[in-house]
Protein backbone atom coordinates (compact mmCIF):
# COMPACT_ATOMS: atom_id res chain seq x y z
CA UNK A 1 0.00 0.00 0.00
CA UNK A 2 3.33 2.00 0.90
CA UNK A 3 4.06 1.46 -2.62
CA UNK A 4 0.97 2.86 -4.21
CA UNK A 5 0.54 5.94 -2.09
CA UNK A 6 4.21 6.82 -3.55
CA UNK A 7 2.98 5.83 -6.74
CA UNK A 8 -0.22 7.64 -6.27
CA UNK A 9 1.97 10.89 -4.39
CA UNK A 10 5.19 10.29 -6.08
CA UNK A 11 3.67 12.70 -8.95
CA UNK A 12 2.98 14.82 -5.96
CA UNK A 13 5.76 16.01 -3.36
CA UNK A 14 9.69 17.51 -2.17
CA UNK A 15 11.93 20.36 0.51
CA UNK A 16 11.27 22.77 3.27
CA UNK A 17 11.14 26.73 5.12
CA UNK A 18 8.91 29.11 6.94
CA UNK A 19 6.51 32.34 7.08
CA UNK A 20 3.65 32.01 9.05
CA UNK A 21 1.58 35.02 8.38
CA UNK A 22 -0.75 35.81 10.69
CA UNK A 23 -4.83 35.60 10.57
CA UNK A 24 -6.15 38.89 10.99
CA UNK A 25 -9.59 39.30 9.99
CA UNK A 26 -12.15 37.29 11.87
CA UNK A 27 -14.73 34.44 9.76
CA UNK A 28 -17.63 36.22 8.29
CA UNK A 29 -19.34 33.60 10.47
CA UNK A 30 -18.75 32.40 14.21
CA UNK A 31 -16.57 35.20 15.42
CA UNK A 32 -15.04 32.74 18.57
CA UNK A 33 -12.45 35.50 19.92
CA UNK A 34 -9.36 33.57 18.07
CA UNK A 35 -8.76 37.01 15.54
CA UNK A 36 -6.80 40.21 16.10
CA UNK A 37 -10.23 42.16 16.93
CA UNK A 38 -8.61 44.94 15.17
CA UNK A 39 -8.89 42.60 11.92
CA UNK A 40 -12.65 43.43 11.77
CA UNK A 41 -12.74 46.56 9.88
CA UNK A 42 -9.60 45.63 7.84
CA UNK A 43 -10.01 45.30 4.45
CA UNK A 44 -10.28 41.77 2.48
CA UNK A 45 -6.41 41.29 1.62
CA UNK A 46 -5.95 40.89 5.67
CA UNK A 47 -7.96 37.70 5.63
CA UNK A 48 -5.92 35.10 5.91
CA UNK A 49 -4.85 33.41 2.94
CA UNK A 50 -5.41 29.55 2.61
CA UNK A 51 -3.62 28.25 -0.34
CA UNK A 52 -5.24 24.94 -1.67
CA UNK A 53 -3.59 22.71 -3.96
CA UNK A 54 -5.81 19.97 -6.81
CA UNK A 55 -3.50 17.16 -6.71
CA UNK A 56 -2.47 16.00 -10.59
CA UNK A 57 -4.21 17.52 -13.72
CA UNK A 58 -3.74 17.08 -16.77
CA UNK A 59 -1.76 14.56 -18.03
CA UNK A 60 -1.30 13.14 -14.90
CA UNK A 61 -4.04 11.67 -14.14
CA UNK A 62 -3.10 10.41 -10.95
CA UNK A 63 -4.31 7.60 -9.69
CA UNK A 64 -6.93 5.67 -12.35
CA UNK A 65 -9.69 2.99 -12.20
CA UNK A 66 -12.28 2.48 -14.63
CA UNK A 67 -13.70 5.96 -15.63
CA UNK A 68 -12.49 7.22 -11.99
CA UNK A 69 -9.74 9.79 -12.09
CA UNK A 70 -7.55 11.30 -9.21
CA UNK A 71 -7.45 14.25 -10.96
CA UNK A 72 -10.94 14.94 -11.44
CA UNK A 73 -11.98 14.28 -7.20
CA UNK A 74 -9.00 16.28 -6.61
CA UNK A 75 -10.50 19.30 -8.39
CA UNK A 76 -13.89 19.00 -7.09
CA UNK A 77 -12.98 18.75 -3.66
CA UNK A 78 -10.38 21.68 -3.81
CA UNK A 79 -13.17 23.92 -5.29
CA UNK A 80 -16.07 22.57 -2.96
CA UNK A 81 -13.11 23.32 -0.09
CA UNK A 82 -12.56 26.75 -1.62
CA UNK A 83 -16.12 27.72 -1.35
CA UNK A 84 -16.50 26.54 1.99
CA UNK A 85 -13.56 28.52 3.32
CA UNK A 86 -14.80 31.75 1.73
CA UNK A 87 -18.14 31.55 3.50
CA UNK A 88 -15.94 30.93 6.56
CA UNK A 89 -14.10 34.57 5.80
CA UNK A 90 -11.03 33.26 4.41
CA UNK A 91 -8.91 34.00 1.15
CA UNK A 92 -8.25 31.13 -1.01
CA UNK A 93 -5.72 30.47 -4.25
CA UNK A 94 -5.62 27.49 -5.89
CA UNK A 95 -2.61 26.23 -6.93
CA UNK A 96 -4.87 25.05 -10.47
CA UNK A 97 -8.17 25.88 -10.52
CA UNK A 98 -9.09 23.48 -14.60
CA UNK A 99 -7.69 20.40 -15.60
CA UNK A 100 -4.16 21.60 -16.55
CA UNK A 101 -0.87 19.86 -15.38
CA UNK A 102 1.16 21.80 -12.83
CA UNK A 103 4.70 21.04 -12.28
CA UNK A 104 5.18 20.14 -8.05
CA UNK A 105 7.61 23.05 -8.29
CA UNK A 106 5.55 25.45 -9.18
CA UNK A 107 2.84 24.58 -6.85
CA UNK A 108 5.19 25.43 -3.97
CA UNK A 109 6.27 28.42 -5.67
CA UNK A 110 2.90 29.91 -5.72
CA UNK A 111 2.52 29.18 -2.16
CA UNK A 112 5.77 30.68 -1.41
CA UNK A 113 5.55 33.63 -3.15
CA UNK A 114 2.07 34.53 -1.94
CA UNK A 115 3.23 33.62 1.38
CA UNK A 116 -0.19 31.99 2.22
CA UNK A 117 -0.95 31.10 5.94
CA UNK A 118 -1.64 27.34 4.90
CA UNK A 119 -0.84 25.15 2.27
CA UNK A 120 -3.71 21.70 1.68
CA UNK A 121 -2.76 19.47 -1.20
CA UNK A 122 -6.32 17.07 -1.90
CA UNK A 123 -5.41 13.46 -3.42
CA UNK A 124 -7.02 10.13 -3.27
CA UNK A 125 -5.47 6.70 -2.51
CA UNK A 126 -4.86 3.74 -4.34
CA UNK A 127 -3.71 0.46 -3.52
CA UNK A 128 -3.37 -3.11 -4.57
CA UNK A 129 -5.12 -4.13 -1.82
CA UNK A 130 -9.26 -3.63 -3.35
CA UNK A 131 -9.73 -3.89 1.03
CA UNK A 132 -7.67 -0.35 1.89
CA UNK A 133 -9.90 2.24 2.79
CA UNK A 134 -10.51 5.21 4.96
CA UNK A 135 -8.55 9.06 5.17
CA UNK A 136 -5.30 9.89 6.21
CA UNK A 137 -3.05 12.92 6.50
CA UNK A 138 0.35 13.97 5.71
CA UNK A 139 2.77 16.18 6.99
CA UNK A 140 6.62 16.94 6.63
CA UNK A 141 8.92 16.54 9.55
CA UNK A 142 10.82 19.62 9.01
CA UNK A 143 13.64 20.50 10.40
CA UNK A 144 11.78 23.61 11.59
CA UNK A 145 10.06 22.87 14.69
CA UNK A 146 7.80 25.37 14.67
CA UNK A 147 6.51 24.35 11.18
CA UNK A 148 6.69 20.34 11.86
CA UNK A 149 4.49 21.33 15.02
CA UNK A 150 2.31 23.86 13.22
CA UNK A 151 1.69 20.87 10.25
CA UNK A 152 0.63 18.41 12.79
CA UNK A 153 -1.66 20.44 14.71
CA UNK A 154 -3.30 21.30 11.19
CA UNK A 155 -3.27 17.64 10.02
CA UNK A 156 -4.97 16.88 13.65
CA UNK A 157 -7.25 19.33 12.82
CA UNK A 158 -8.50 18.30 9.49
CA UNK A 159 -8.67 15.07 10.12
CA UNK A 160 -11.01 15.27 13.14
CA UNK A 161 -13.47 16.80 11.17
CA UNK A 162 -13.28 15.32 8.04
CA UNK A 163 -14.00 12.08 10.18
CA UNK A 164 -16.82 13.76 11.74
CA UNK A 165 -18.41 15.29 8.61
CA UNK A 166 -17.89 11.55 6.37
CA UNK A 167 -18.05 8.97 8.95
CA UNK A 168 -15.46 7.66 6.91
CA UNK A 169 -12.32 5.76 8.81
CA UNK A 170 -9.69 7.56 9.68
CA UNK A 171 -6.13 5.84 9.07
CA UNK A 172 -4.84 8.65 11.15
CA UNK A 173 -2.07 12.06 10.58
CA UNK A 174 1.07 10.36 9.26
CA UNK A 175 4.48 11.82 8.24
CA UNK A 176 5.18 11.84 4.78
CA UNK A 177 8.50 13.13 2.91
CA UNK A 178 6.50 14.75 -0.47
CA UNK A 179 7.36 17.61 -2.23
CA UNK A 180 5.03 19.71 -1.74
CA UNK A 181 4.45 19.48 1.90
CA UNK A 182 8.29 19.56 2.71
CA UNK A 183 9.41 22.67 -0.07
CA UNK A 184 6.80 24.87 1.07
CA UNK A 185 7.38 27.37 4.03
CA UNK A 186 4.10 27.46 5.59
CA UNK A 187 2.71 24.79 7.73
CA UNK A 188 1.22 22.31 5.43
CA UNK A 189 -0.60 19.00 4.80
CA UNK A 190 -1.35 16.87 2.42
CA UNK A 191 -4.99 14.73 2.88
CA UNK A 192 -5.65 11.36 1.26
CA UNK A 193 -9.51 11.66 1.07
CA UNK A 194 -9.68 7.76 0.02
CA UNK A 195 -8.94 4.60 -1.98
CA UNK A 196 -10.19 5.30 -5.08
CA UNK A 197 -9.76 0.93 -5.58
CA UNK A 198 -12.20 0.11 -2.71
CA UNK A 199 -15.39 0.17 -4.39
CA UNK A 200 -17.33 1.48 -1.89
CA UNK A 201 -15.35 4.45 -1.05
CA UNK A 202 -15.04 5.12 -4.99
CA UNK A 203 -19.13 4.98 -5.05
CA UNK A 204 -19.09 7.49 -2.50
CA UNK A 205 -16.16 9.52 -3.71
CA UNK A 206 -18.52 9.44 -7.40
CA UNK A 207 -21.26 11.69 -4.99
CA UNK A 208 -20.92 15.07 -5.24
CA UNK A 209 -22.54 15.41 -1.86
CA UNK A 210 -20.10 13.09 -0.53
CA UNK A 211 -17.24 15.26 -1.85
CA UNK A 212 -18.91 18.77 -0.47
CA UNK A 213 -18.62 16.72 2.92
CA UNK A 214 -15.66 16.07 2.92
CA UNK A 215 -14.50 19.54 2.01
CA UNK A 216 -16.62 20.86 4.77
CA UNK A 217 -14.58 18.91 6.66
CA UNK A 218 -11.17 20.29 5.30
CA UNK A 219 -12.45 23.60 5.29
CA UNK A 220 -13.73 22.73 9.46
CA UNK A 221 -10.47 21.70 10.63
CA UNK A 222 -8.54 24.50 9.23
CA UNK A 223 -11.04 26.89 10.54
CA UNK A 224 -10.20 25.34 13.82
CA UNK A 225 -6.58 25.28 13.10
CA UNK A 226 -6.35 28.93 12.53
CA UNK A 227 -8.68 29.97 15.49
CA UNK A 228 -6.70 27.73 18.57
ZN1 LIG B 1 -2.30 11.79 -5.88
Amino acid sequence: MRCLRVFCLFLCVWTSAGLLAAPRRAPSRSMQGCYDPMGESSPGLTKPLIVLDAGHGGDDHGAKIQSFLEKKATLQTAILTKKHLEELGYRVLMTRSRDVYLPLQRRVAIANKTKGSLFVSVHFNSSPSTAAHGIEVFFYNSKEAWRTRASKRLADCILYRVIDETDAHSRGVKQGNFHVIRETQMPSVLVEGGFITNSEERAKLRDKGYLDRLAAGIAQGIDKYMKT
